[in-house]
């Protein structure tokens, strides 16, 4: 073994349901705009446009479940409900039909926005970072393996606020699906296990302020809560 000049970080993880494991997590890629009517209410055209993406830290995670500090320099903290697909295998320029293979299982993921940075940052053509990869930003629930789910690719995902739904979409509605979101991704960089990709937002998205109490939930996968502090 090496030795460190500071001590190691613990690495990022996630449970897994059903065992004692913990998923280490790599990465976390994310993918913008993946719903039409969320490309919409953000004022941008819903056609098949290709996917983009951004990152965040790895250690952006929150478990469910836990109070998520009511983060610095916004006013206008935004949630995004989102399918989140954790990879055990990788590689490049994985073709569509082969990207299943690689998935080791699901879970329910928020991807918190700081969006008037995001939104400063899309005027002035700068990085997204900022809006979208701060401390606690990655609110996620255990993993269920697809070994046991199996891959879902249709069915609700929703968000309530305060018990008041805020959110509401169907998997089947993403515009590009997980297979070709993976065979995608994997022709920009090289994909790994202990790769996230959370997968997109369907519509609905808007501020939360401290106290507000979120609960996620994608059919087949799970149920996330979060409080914002
Ligand atoms: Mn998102």
């Amino acid at each position: 073994m090496p030795s460190y000049a500071i001590p190691l970080p613990n690495p990022p993880a996630l449970p897994v349901v059903g065992t004692s494991e913990l998923f280490p997590v790599r990465r976390i890629y994310c993918v913008g705009r993946n719903y039409a009517a969320h490309a919409r209410e953000m004022g941008h055209n819903p056609d098949r446009e290709e996917p983009f993406f951004f990152m965040k830290p790895a250690d952006a995670l929150l478990p469910s479940g836990s109070v998520m500090p009511y983060p610095p320099a916004t006013k206008d903290l935004h949630h995004e409900i989102e399918l989140v697909v954790a990879l055990k295998g990788g590689g490049a320029d994985i073709p569509a039909e082969k990207a299943l293979d690689l998935v080791y299982g699901y879970a329910v993921g928020l991807d918190m926005t700081r969006r008037d940075l995001q939104g400063m940052a899309k005027t002035a053509g700068r990085p997204w970072d900022m809006g979208k990869g701060f401390d606690n930003s990655a609110p996620c629930t255990a993993l269920v393996r697809a070994a046991q789910i199996g891959h879902p690719d249709k069915g609700a995902i929703w968000l309530k606020v305060n018990g008041v739904e805020r959110q509401k979409g169907d998997l089947a509605d993403m515009i590009w699906n997980v297979p070709e979101t993976i065979a995608y991704l994997s022709t920009l960089v090289t994909l790994a296990p202990g790769d996230l990709i959370f997968s997109g937002t369907p519509e609905g998205v808007k501020a939360v302020v401290r106290g507000d109490r979120l609960e996620g939930h994608v059919d087949g996968v799970g149920d996330l809560t979060v409080t914002i502090g």
